[in-house]
């Protein structure tokens, strides 16, 4: 059974701060009793690094980066001017940004005509031109289901995903023109995306507006283009929620596993860093930190979700990604006993509870360090 079908039980939606167990790696640490009152002392506070900054060590010939593949701005019905949205991926420490409009869907066009699609990546490029955050440029194809939503991300041209036949002559006429787009073909679209090499996954497949009884269900539509190659992730995470069926639907068709916020106002309103929250996003293992680097990561799939303090990921991403989160600093009997110290780092952002077979030993927050009593 996969890991990340294990994890998958362990996934408590109800506990926003919920740990995440890993039993394996740490049953070469556990080669005596577990003393009742195992406790961990020493920094147990949060790295000096600004608290909301998301960090995960790297793995063994990756760099682990972290990118936010779904985003909204003022040139779709997002809230914020895509600078804030550079503002606020900086805020986060994030390696990648994707500043996803919808193509058709344009609320704001009373006020806002921008005929080029690709403004939004234009302006966030130029906004991030100072720091080193990588702009990925892409784009929301909006449909109503069966096809629903689609990130095409990586691609070169936004326009050319846009098949607006029979648009209404007015262009600041908002419903007119979405409901003229309920026509133009998915496929269309989806085609368009591929001829240029873009890495296309299928957005919150569970939102209830499109499936009422909020439960993912593969459908011919997303099975013909994963089978033709042309759809290759799927979101398990989009802003506050997670979905199991979607997750089933990631490892029977073999899709990247994608979590984004999929933010529309601020990220400090959906998920408060003063409360201890991140946004959700996708850790890419990457050979170097490019653009072409993460895209590649994408498509083999090199991706663990990072929402609500749960890692969910496939066995050959997050097993690599623990190894590197923990360290064993040492570990020596107490004079006299059978207690065994045992002085445990975390790396990483996630809590990570330390367990054996039966019960809990420890806790190790983000990056502190503890030490552990086994007797
Ligand atoms: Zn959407
Ligand atoms: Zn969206």
């Amino acid at each position: 059974m996969k890991l990340s079908t294990r994890l998958d039980r362990r996934l408590d939606r109800r506990a926003k701060h919920a740990p995440i167990s890993f039993l394996r790696p740490f049953a070469t640490l556990m080669l005596i009793f577990v003393s009742a009152h195992a406790f961990s002392h020493g920094n147990a506070a949060p790295t000096t690094k600004s608290d909301r900054s998301i960090d995960f060590p790297d793995v063994e010939g990756y760099q682990t980066l972290v990118v936010d593949l779904h985003t909204h701005s003022v040139f779709s019905d997002g809230h914020v001017w895509p600078k804030i949205r550079v503002e606020e991926a900086l805020r986060d420490g994030l390696d990648g940004l994707a500043i996803t409009e919808h193509l058709e869907y344009q609320p704001h066009r009373a006020d806002i005509i921008h005929p080029d699609r690709n403004r939004a990546f234009e302006d966030a490029s130029a906004s991030a031109k100072d720091s080193d955050i990588l702009i990925i440029p892409g784009a929301e194809i909006t449909r109503d289901a069966p096809a629903g939503h689609m990130n095409a991300v990586f691609i070169n041209d936004a326009n050319k995903l846009l098949n607006d036949d029979n648009a209404p002559e007015d262009q600041a006429d908002v419903l007119a023109y979405y409901a003229a787009t309920k026509e133009w073909p998915a496929q269309s679209a989806v085609d368009a995306a591929h001829a240029q090499g873009a890495f296309v996954f299928w957005n919150h497949p569970y939102w209830s507006r499109q499936q009422p009884d909020g439960l993912a269900r593969m459908n011919d539509f997303h099975r013909k283009n994963a089978k033709a190659g042309k759809l290759h992730g799927i979101e398990i995470a989009n802003g506050q929620n997670y979905s199991e069926e979607a997750h089933a639907i990631a490892l029977k068709h073999d899709l990247a596993f994608i979590g984004v916020s999929d933010v529309h106002d601020l990220i400090d309103w959906d998920h408060p860093p003063a409360e201890g929250e991140h946004r959700p996003v996708n850790l890419v293992f990457s050979r170097d930190r490019s653009l072409e680097g993460i895209k590649e990561a994408l498509f083999a799939k090199r991706t663990v979700v990072w929402f609500r303090n749960l890692l969910i990921g496939r066995e050959d991403s997050l097993m690599p990604l623990l190894a590197a989160s923990i360290s064993v600093g040492s570990a020596t009997y107490r004079e006299g006993t059978q207690v065994l110290e045992v002085d445990i780092q975390n790396h990483s952002d996630a809590t990570l509870k330390l367990q054996n077979r039966r019960r809990l030993l420890s806790w190790t927050q983000p990056m502190s360090s503890a030490c552990l009593h086994t007797a």
